[in-house]
């Protein structure tokens, strides 16, 4: 393998071990963070995601609940829901786990989140924030690449920069991180003509499109970084969107799938937990 692996298992074990001071630090001023996470239905994947955060917050320290809800609950039950953990004190962080079903209005439940507790970055003040350069709280996923590639001290200033997918919660925000790098970024997406000709140009790839080993070695520049932020179940193995084996031998860093983002989107949100309680305890 020519490419150097950025490793999100050992970057995110040191993140956390930071994050377990902080909390320590917290601790001492009768603070403990607390997450609630809001879980409608049955979805098997987001059923592992949810419990993957309840292990992080227990490693940590971090007081986490999660409020498990029928398929079928209605808009009123899941937004009197947010509007309780908005009024607890004890509660700073709060994340409705996407993607709800869909007779419920995503939006809508999202906004009702406070901005201050919106530790997934979703809110509509915090997305804004982001777009004007402003400090606000930044989405994990793109917030965990964004981390991995300056732990490395890969410069970003100036470098061509293509993100594939242009989801709001992935795609959009990573491109805007990476804009405030002063990155040149060009954002793909399903409409995209001749999307190898715009991958090859980049210094810096980013794939967030959720389709298993998209992206081809012929597709990279020789020397590129390659971000896989996609998560796909092939064969009931997990794989990423970049086709890694083909595609490390062409580029100079890589992300591999699992072990990569997915482990930093889990630190950020500690991370996020953690800076809201500590703002809270500041205000207190
Ligand atoms: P979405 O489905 O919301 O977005 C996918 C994006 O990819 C869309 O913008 C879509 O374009 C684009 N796309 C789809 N097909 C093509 C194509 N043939 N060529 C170019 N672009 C294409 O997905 P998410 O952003 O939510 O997630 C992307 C991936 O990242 C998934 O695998 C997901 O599981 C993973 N993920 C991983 C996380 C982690 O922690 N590592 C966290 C969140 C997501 P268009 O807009 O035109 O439809």
């Amino acid at each position: 393998m020519a490419a150097q692996l950025l490793d999100g298992r050992i970057l995110s074990a040191q993140v956390e071990q930071s994050i377990k001071t902080r909390v320590e630090a917290l601790a001492q001023k009768g603070c403990v963070p607390g997450l609630t996470v809001i879980l409608v239905g049955d979805d098997p994947a987001s059923q592992t995601y949810v419990s993957n955060k309840e292990k992080a917050c227990a490693r940590l320290g971090i007081r986490s609940r999660t409020l498990r809800m029928p398929k079928d609950i209605s808009q009123e039950t899941l937004e009197k829901a947010i509007l309780e953990a908005n009024e607890d004190p004890a509660v700073h962080g709060i994340l409705v786990q996407l993607p709800l079903p869909k007779h419920l209005d995503e939006s809508r439940a999202l906004a009702l989140i406070l901005p201050q507790k919106d530790v997934d970055g979703f809110h509509d003040v915090n997305m804004g924030r982001l777009a004007r350069g402003e400090e606000c709280v930044v989405a994990c996923t793109p917030k965990g690449a964004l981390y991995m590639l300056k732990s490395a001290g890969i410069p970003l200033e100036g470098k061509e920069a293509v993100v594939v997918g242009r989801s709001n919660i992935v795609g959009k925000p990573m491109a805007l991180l990476l804009l405030q790098e002063n990155a040149t970024v060009t954002i793909c997406h399903s409409r995209t003509r001749d999307l190898a000709a715009q991958t090859r140009r980049a210094d810096i790839l980013v794939a967030a499109i959720g389709k298993p080993r998209f992206i081809t070695a012929d597709m990279v520049k020789p020397g590129a970084v390659v971000v896989d932020v996609g998560i796909n179940r092939v064969d009931g193995k997990l794989c990423g969107d970049v086709d890694f084996d083909a595609v490390s031998q062409v580029a100079s860093f890589i992300t591999p799938v699992p072990g990569g983002v997915g482990k930093m989107t889990i630190a950020m949100l500690m991370d996020n937990t953690v800076s809201a309680a500590e703002r809270a305890a500041r205000q207190a």
